[in-house]
């Protein structure tokens, strides 16, 4: 089966979106097949993909109505081993649409069962509200990954957050946990920083992503090329936080994680010589990662 982590935070522009994308593709790239799910009506996640707008488009409005499975929604991207489930504006009507509707939390979870032996990892980018699309991404998740930036009252910031998911674990989803809290857009030189992390340590304990993501103008600038940041420019620290961020994250969900040794003989070296530019040069600085399921 594989792991669903929604990626939420009601606050907006604290780097969901540029989490999402980033997450699941250092996992792709990982070799682990890998679905993302835009559930934003912003539909930031799509065109940070590249994918042009297209009403047409079977997207996450069709699945949460009923009006398409997850089969026909899926979408290639230039990752391999990455899928994206596209959004689409109309899904701010499904708020509304939705609140008579039968088993209404339960929408995207059933749209998505089919395919959870199929991918080893399924990212859900949740819109900035805890509204019923938030709600149904927390229902269909197995764990939450909090992005949040270092700020005074950065607990007070997540504690309707946290509220609300100790509610649905009470009622809607038990085996909900928190993945982890990642620190965005962090620069560990101010005081301010420091002390935010200490507190959020001290609360969160281990569940405070050791890896914190720099503020990078590559990540900021990838999605405008439609690229995540390691197809964009692999060699930027934002595109290395991510591949340390999916190292963690695969590590934490009893997975090992291995380097890659480099290219033992000529067919292999011929295979990293064909290969493209982001993933020659994960090689090279022997970033490139594969796992091991071992038992828990
Ligand atoms: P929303 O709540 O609107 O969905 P979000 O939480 O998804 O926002 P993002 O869209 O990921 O946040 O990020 C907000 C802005 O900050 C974007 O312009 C993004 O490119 C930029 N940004 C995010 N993370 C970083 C970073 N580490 N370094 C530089 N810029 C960043
Ligand atoms: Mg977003």
């Amino acid at each position: 089966m594989g792991r669903v982590i929604a990626i939420a935070n009601q606050k907006g522009g604290v780097g969901k979106t540029t989490t999402a994308i980033n997450l699941a593709s250092s996992i792709a790239a990982a070799e682990v097949n890998t679905l993302l799910v835009d559930c934003d009506p912003q539909s930031n996640t799509s065109s940070g993909l590249g994918l042009a707008k297209d009403p047409e488009r079977i997207s996450t409005y069709h699945l949460l109505m009923g009006a398409a499975s997850a089969e026909e929604s899926l979408q290639k991207t230039e990752l391999e081993q990455l899928w994206l489930i596209p959004s689409h504006k109309n899904l701010i009507g499904a708020n509304i649409e939705l609140v008579d509707a039968e088993r209404r939390e339960f929408r995207l979870r059933d749209a998505l069962a089919p395919l959870r032996d199929r991918f080893h990892y399924i990212v859900l980018d949740c819109p900035p509200a805890l509204d019923l699309l938030t709600l149904n991404a927390l229902v269909a998740a197995d764990a939450v990954l909090i992005p949040m930036q270092a700020e005074y009252f950065a607990l007070e910031g997540i504690s309707e957050l946290l509220d609300t998911i100790e509610r649905i674990r009470a009622s809607l989803n038990p085996s909900l946990t928190i993945e982890g809290v990642v620190l965005t857009m962090f620069d560990d030189r101010t005081n301010l920083a420091q002390q935010v992390t200490a507190e959020l340590s001290r609360y969160f304990g281990d569940k405070l992503c050791k890896t914190t993501i720099p503020r990078n103008i590559r990540l900021a600038e990838a999605p405008s090329h439609g690229q995540p940041a390691l197809i964009y420019d692999v060699r930027s620290r934002g595109a290395e936080s991510y591949i340390q961020l999916a190292k963690e994250i695969l590590g934490r969900s009893g997975l090992t994680v291995q380097e890659l040794p480099p290219p033992v003989d000529e067919a292999q070296e011929k295979q990293v010589v064909n290969a493209p530019k982001w993933k020659r040069w994960m090689r090279e600085r022997n970033k490139l990662i594969t796992i091991n399921i071992v038992d828990r």
